[in-house]
């Protein structure tokens, strides 16, 4: 092999391209990554605001996982600062009681309208349809319990942020001298023969010119702003119960090393909505009961050429978590790497 047809593309510099990247640099390929956004990480992107206060630029990312294997291979590139995440939703009367749903949160509401309360709305925000249109699946992730645990991730045995934040995270991920990284650039297809295998985490529809038509996304509007009170919050996250368009709102100060400051308190406030209303962000793959996005993702899997692979929450059409992320990327490095003389 020489040193041309070692050469992998690498689209996307969040989690799922940065291990790819990072995995097969170290084998000693050349890989070029690229990311059309003008930072690393991509939805995990994190930065130190005007006040001082680390914000999460497209929403609270909190690392959980029982997968030791991603977090032995993440600890290479970070510190950890232990944090175990909580949530409250504000009732309409500006009570704020514990989310997931625990037997607090049910006594004070009651049983009969916690689906009313927690569910109906949020669905309608969230993903713009009534709770009864929604996969089951999605409503497993919220679960009710019958204690008093406030955990939002209850049964995960590693939960922590890194202590230097994700950017930096990703910024020793990518220093290897094997890879080059480009960022503010979008993938060209003009490129592909340039390189021996294409790793790509663009949106696959978008890849193939939506030839066999569009896969929805939900998508979330996140306003960040200062406020001159030094704390508002008991904890990092609150949900909204009301009817207006908002889901939820981070107080970054309340998340360990995110940062201090006396007087001001940065918030989040996140409005979801369309992806077509939000200059074409994808954060959430649409699932739907009869598996129609489903059907269509795969018939666009079955046009890839042998000499690509689609990765990540775009790619694969999957609501990947961060660890499930990496998890799949070493999954995907490993297998291609099987294939190798
Ligand atoms: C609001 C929100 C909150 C979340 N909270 C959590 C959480 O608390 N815990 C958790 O574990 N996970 C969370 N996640 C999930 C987490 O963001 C994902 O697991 C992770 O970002 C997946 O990484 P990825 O590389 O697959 O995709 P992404 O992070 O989306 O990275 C893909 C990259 O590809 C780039 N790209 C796309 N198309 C092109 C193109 N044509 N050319 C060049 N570059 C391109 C994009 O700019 C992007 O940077 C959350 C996600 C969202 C949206």
């Amino acid at each position: 092999m020489n040193r041309e047809n070692k050469r992998i593309l690498v689209v996307g510099a969040g989690f799922s391209g940065a291990v790819l990247a990072r995995e097969l640099a170290e084998y000693g390929f050349s890989v070029k990554v690229i990311d059309k956004r003008g930072h690393v990480g991509g939805n995990a992107f994190d930065y130190v605001n005007e006040i001082g206060l680390r914000v999460h630029q497209y929403g609270p990312h909190l690392f959980h996982t029982s997968n030791m294997k991603v977090v032995d291979w993440l600890s290479r590139f970070t510190e950890w600062t232990p944090y175990q995440h909580k949530v409250k939703a504000q009732l309409r009367d500006g009570r704020l009681v514990t989310l997931p749903v625990n037997r607090e949160t049910r006594d004070i509401v009651g049983e009969a309208h916690v689906l009313d309360i927690f569910f109906r709305p949020y669905s309608k925000k969230m993903w713009g349809i009534d709770l009864e249109e929604l996969d089951p699946e999605i409503l497993q992730r919220v679960p009710i319990r019958d204690d008093l645990n406030e955990l939002y991730f209850p049964n995960d045995q590693f939960q922590a942020l890194p202590s230097a934040g994700y950017t930096k995270t990703f910024e020793k991920i990518l220093d290897h001298p094997n890879i080059d990284l480009q960022l503010l650039t979008t993938f060209d297809r003009r490129s592909e023969p340039d390189f021996l295998h294409v790793f790509n985490s663009m949106p696959i529809d978008e890849y193939f010119d939506y030839a066999l038509g569009r896969l929805p996304y939900r998508s979330v509007k996140f306003h960040h702003f200062n406020l001159p009170i030094p704390r508002i919050y008991p904890v990092a996250s609150v949900n909204f119960t009301h009817d207006e368009p908002f889901t939820r709102v981070t107080e970054w100060k309340n998340l360990p090393g995110h940062g201090s400051n006396n007087a001001f308190t940065t918030l989040t406030i996140e409005e979801p909505c369309d992806y077509a209303d939000n200059q074409f962000e994808r954060f959430y793959p649409v699932k739907d009961i009869s598996g129609k996005n489903i059907e269509l993702y795969k018939a666009y899997k079955s046009l890839t050429r042998d000499n690509m692979t689609f990765i990540g929450r775009c790619g694969m059409y999957a609501y990947l978590d961060m660890h499930q992320a990496i998890s799949s990327a070493l999954a995907i490095s490993r297998a291609f790497l099987a294939q190798r003389p």
